[in-house]
C-alpha cells in the first residue's frame, strides 16, 4: 500500500522551476525567486551573509525581535551597523530613514522587517524604498509576515533581497521559503569574496548552478513534502485571489481593534496607530495589574484551538498577540479569540462587554 507521505516520487527540476515561477507571479516579480527548502531564517541568513562583509555600512532597522538578529548577522559579516531602534508601538518612517541617510552617506545596505508578527506592526516600505533607491544602498526586507496580509511588491519598490514565507498569512507549512534577488543584489554577492558557497546558506550556488544552468539540474534532492505543501499553498492562494486573500487578514485586523477597544476591561491595542497595525496579526496590551501571559493561558483554557499567544521573552508581561492568520483569518476566530480573551478578564474581576465587543468585529468586518 503506497503512503501519501512516504512514497513519493522525486519531484523533477521542471516541477521545482514551476513552483518557483508561481512564487515569482505572487510577488509579481520579474527578478528571480530562489526557494529554499528551510524555515525562512535559511534566506534571511543566507542574503545577509552573501552581500554583507567588512566594507559594508548597514542601516538596521529594528521595529521588532527579527530586526535585532540581522544586526547580529551584519556585525558578525564585519559590516558597520548603524541600528534605528523604533519603539515596537509604532511604525518607522521614510523620514526617519533619509535623515539616518544623510547623517551616514556610506550606508550601502538597509534591512528592514516589513510586517511583524510578533509585535504587530508594519512599515512602509513603498515609501522607505524610494528614499533607499534614491541613496543607492542595497535593500533587504524581511516580508515573511506580511506576504499574502498586505501588499509586497518588491519591483514597484526597488527591494532587492526580499524574503518571504510560507507560514503565516500564506496558510502553509514551516519549512519552505523563498527570496527574489536583484541583478544589483547578485553582483555585490558575486563581488563579495565571504559569500558562502558550497553550503546550505548560499544563494551563489543556486544562481550559478541552477539558473544560470537554465534550472535544468537541481544542486539536491529536493524536500519533495516541502515543495509539494508550497505548490499546494500557492495554489489555494490564486484559488481565493490573492486580493481577497490580503483582504480577510485586512478585516481581521480591524476586527479585532474594534472588538477589543469594545470589550473594555483595560485591553487596548498595543500599536497606537491603526495604520502602524499588521494585517497579519493584533497584539494588544494587557491591562496593569494582568499579566499577558496569564491571561492568555486562561483564555486558552476555553478553546486551546484559538490563535492566542503572549508575546515572547520579556513582552510576554504586557503583550497579548491575537495571530488571525492563514485559516485563522475569520470572522470565527477573531469572535473566538475576544470572547475568550474577555471571559479571562472578567474572571480576573475586570469589567467587560461582551456583547459591544462582538457586535464592534462583526461591524468592522467588511
Ligand atoms: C514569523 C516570522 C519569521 C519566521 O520566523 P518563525 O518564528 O520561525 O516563524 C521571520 N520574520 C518575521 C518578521 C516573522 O514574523
Amino acid at each position: 500500500m503506497t503512503h501519501p507521505f512516504l512514497d513519493l516520487a522525486p519531484l523533477s527540476a521542471d516541477r521545482f522551476a514551476s513552483i518557483e515561477d508561481r512564487v515569482a507571479r505572487l510577488l509579481g516579480t520579474r527578478q528571480d525567486v530562489v526557494i529554499m527548502q528551510g524555515e525562512a531564517l535559511l534566506p534571511l541568513e543566507g542574503a545577509i551573509r552573501a552581500t554583507a562583509g567588512p566594507g559594508t555600512t548597514a542601516l538596521n532597522v529594528i521595529t521588532g525581535p527579527y530586526g535585532q538578529t540581522f544586526g547580529d548577522w551584519l556585525r558578525d559579516c564585519g559590516a558597520t551597523v548603524h541600528d534605528l531602534a523604533v519603539p515596537f508601538h509604532t511604525a518607522v518612517t521614510a523620514d526617519r530613514i533619509r535623515q539616518m541617510l544623510a547623517e551616514h552617506p556610506e550606508i550601502d545596505f538597509v534591512s528592514l522587517v516589513h510586517a511583524e508578527a510578533a509585535t504587530g506592526n508594519t512599515n512602509p516600505v513603498a515609501e522607505i524604498g524610494e528614499v533607499v533607491r534614491e541613496h543607492g544602498a542595497l535593500f533587504y526586507l524581511d516580508a515573511v509576515a506580511s506576504v499574502g496580509a498586505e501588499p509586497v511588491l518588491p519591483d514597484a519598490w526597488g527591494v532587492d533581497l526580499c524574503v518571504i514565507g510560507a507560514q503565516k498569512a500564506m496558510g502553509g507549512p514551516a519549512g519552505v521559503s523563498a527570496v527574489s534577488v536583484s541583478e544589483r543584489a547578485w553582483a555585490r554577492m558575486a563581488a563579495n569574496p565571504r559569500a558562502p558557497r558550497r553550503s546550505y546558506l548560499s544563494l551563489l550556488d543556486w544562481k550559478e548552478r541552477w539558473i544560470d544552468g537554465g534550472r535544468t539540474t537541481l544542486l539536491h534532492a529536493p524536500a519533495q513534502l516541502e515543495m509539494l505543501a508550497l505548490e499546494a499553498c500557492v495554489e489555494r492562494i490564486e484559488a481565493e485571489g490573492l486580493e481577497s486573500v490580503m483582504a480577510r487578514h485586512a478585516a481581521a485586523a480591524a476586527a479585532t481593534r474594534a472588538g477589543a477597544l469594545a470589550l473594555g476591561g483595560g485591553l487596548e491595542p498595543y500599536v497606537y496607530e491603526a495604520r502602524d497595525a499588521a494585517p497579519v496579526a493584533t497584539t494588544l496590551r494587557a491591562p496593569s495589574g494582568v499579566l499577558a501571559s496569564e491571561l492568555v493561558a486562561r483564555a486558552l483554557r476555553s478553546d486551546p484551538t484559538l490563535p492566542l499567544a503572549a508575546g515572547g521573552g520579556a513582552l510576554a508581561k504586557e503583550m497579548i498577540r491575537v495571530n488571525h492568520y492563514g485559516p485563522n483569518a475569520t470572522p470565527g476566530a477573531v469572535q473566538g479569540s475576544l470572547a475568550a480573551l474577555g471571559s479571562a478578564l472578567a474572571e480576573q474581576g475586570l469589567d467587560v462587554d461582551l456583547e459591544s465587543a462582538r457586535q464592534a468585529v462583526e461591524g468592522a468586518w467588511k
